[in-house]
């Protein structure tokens, strides 16, 4: 499974994070996930704790933040916002020379460590 991997790899840069910041255990993950990251929230919801066994995030709570596709129009001069079903043509001009401002992310915005709950921004 495709959010399997991705879990993997979210676990170990939780892990290098919670190691620098000298944790022993990741109690909340935030993660920043674009609607056009080709992701599947309940699969990687799923995925994340099987990942997760062993390691000092085991446990830790998963809390996505989805981040909105925005794109700018050369035709508008202007920034949009793509709606699902996400078709890749601008929402008032109807161009499809867009340039992807936002909506492919995939990363760690921060994590909790379980010493004295502070965040600890990543990188
Ligand atoms: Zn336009």
């Amino acid at each position: 499974m495709h959010e399997l991997s991705i879990a993997y790899n979210l676990v170990e840069i939780v892990e290098e994070a919670a190691r620098a910041a000298g944790a022993i255990r990741v109690t909340r993950v935030r993660l920043r996930l674009g609607d056009l990251a080709g992701v599947v929230e309940d699969a990687l919801r799923f995925s994340f704790p099987v990942a997760a066994q062993g390691t000092p995030a085991e446990g830790a709570e998963l809390a996505i933040e989805h981040v909105p596709v925005r794109v700018f129009c050369r035709q508008c001069n202007a920034e949009r916002m793509l709606k699902p079903p996400f078709v890749y043509r601008c929402p008032e001009c109807g161009a499809s020379h867009l340039q992807l401002l936002q909506g492919r992310e995939l990363q760690v915005e921060s994590i909790e460590i379980e010493e004295n709950h502070n965040e600890t921004a990543y990188p």
